[in-house]
Parts: structure tokens; sequence; C-alpha cells
């Protein structure tokens, strides 16, 4: 099963990312921990990608689409995988669907996770607190300054996404405002309809 999780910054990705690693025993690949983790490891890549990250802005496609042609090649990734945060531009789709042709390979599943603007904010604030209650970092870019650029860097770059899915069929749409169960059903259709066509 290979599936793209779609959706702007709080849509609730990464949740359902996890919960679907754990439903298909395949690896939840994350560009945005990948490059957290280069960048907590103060390598070359992690430390550009940290100052763009910081602020918000999208770290350039020929760094994330090398991150990801790497991750997808290893073993654990033979029997699927869900992308989290990547392709976040039309050219990383572009690029991840050359690359996926290069294997033969085929997406299952483009999931997007449909959520109203005005509701992101409060979930990233939301999320900073959970993480100062539990005694956790927070994320350095989950503040309002660098939450307006991450939500710019959506409509601008990667919404086209979505309609580059749409355009050949490939997309389907959630609702990310119904609670979270909800949510995780109506991915399952859909991850359930792909089981069964392929
Ligand atoms: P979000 O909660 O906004 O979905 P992520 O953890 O996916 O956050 O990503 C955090 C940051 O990492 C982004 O704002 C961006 O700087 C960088 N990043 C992650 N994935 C990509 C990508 N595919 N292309 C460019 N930049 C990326």
């Amino acid at each position: 099963m290979r599936l793209i999780v779609l959706g702007p910054p709080g849509a609730g990705k990464g949740t359902q990312s996890q919960r679907l690693m754990q439903k298909y025993g395949i690896p939840q690949l994350s560009t945005g921990d990948m490059l957290r983790a280069a960048a907590a490891a103060d390598t070359p890549v992690g430390r550009k990608a940290k100052a763009l990250m910081d602020t918000g802005s999208l770290v350039p496609d020929e760094v994330v689409v090398g991150i990801i042609a790497d991750r997808i090649s290893q073993a654990d990734a033979a029997k699927g995988f869900i992308l989290d945060g990547f392709p976040r531009t039309v050219n990383q789709a572009k690029a991840l669907d050359d690359m996926l042709a290069a294997k033969k390979l085929k997406l299952d599943g483009v999931i997007e996770l449909k959520v109203d603007e005005g509701a992101l904010l409060g979930r990233i604030e939301k999320r900073a607190k959970e993480m100062i209650a539990k005694g956790c970092a927070v994320r350095a870019d989950d503040n309002p300054e660098a939450f307006k650029t991450r939500l710019e860097a959506y409509r601008e770059m990667t919404a086209p996404v979505a309609a580059y899915y749409a355009a050949d069929g490939r997309l389907k749409t959630v609702d990310g405002m119904a609670p979270i169960e909800v949510v995780s059903a109506a991915i399952d259709r859909v991850t359930e309809a792909a089981g069964s066509a392929v």
C-alpha cells in the first residue's frame, strides 16, 4: 500500500499517518520529521533546512526529493509507505511520479484532509500547549508568525498539488474537521477500496 496524506499544517496528517502505519505495517515517511532529524544531527543539509523550517518556508525541492528517493529505496519501504508532508509542490509530485514509474510502482491513494483555515492556528497552539504539558520541546515553527508563513506556503505551493492529483482522478478528499475516529473511518474506506482494487 503506497499512500500520500495531503493537507495544510495542523490538518492531522501526522495523527492519521501514524495510525495507518500501525494498521498496514508500513513506514510513515514524514519529510518534516526527517528534516528535523537532520537538523538535530547538525548535518550540512540539516543546518540549511533548519533556517528555512524555523521561519515556516519550504526547503528546496531537490533536497526533499533526494531524501525521499533514498528513503523509498530502503528495504522497509518495499511493501509500501505513507508519505506525510511530501509532495508539497507540483514539482515534487512530478518527481515522485517519475521515481515510482522507474520502479514500476503505483500509488494506491492520495488522501486530502480538508480543514477550515480558521481552525488551523488553534490546533497548532493546542499542540504546542500539549507538548509543554508533557515536558517535550515545542517545534520551532509552532508559533503564530511561522504558522502564517507555513499557511502561505501551503496555499501557494501545496494546494496546487491536490489539483494535480484531482486532475487525473487520484485525489480522495476527506473531511478533516470531523472527530478523529470519523476521519479515520473515512480514510479506511478509501484505503480499503484501494486495497481491493489492486
Ligand atoms: P506541518 O505540520 O506544517 O505539516 P511538517 O513537519 O510536515 O509540518 O514540515 C515542517 C517544515 O519542514 C515545513 O514547513 C518545511 O520547511 C519543511 N518541509 C517538510 N516537508 C517538505 C517538503 N516536502 N518540501 C519542502 N519543505 C518541506
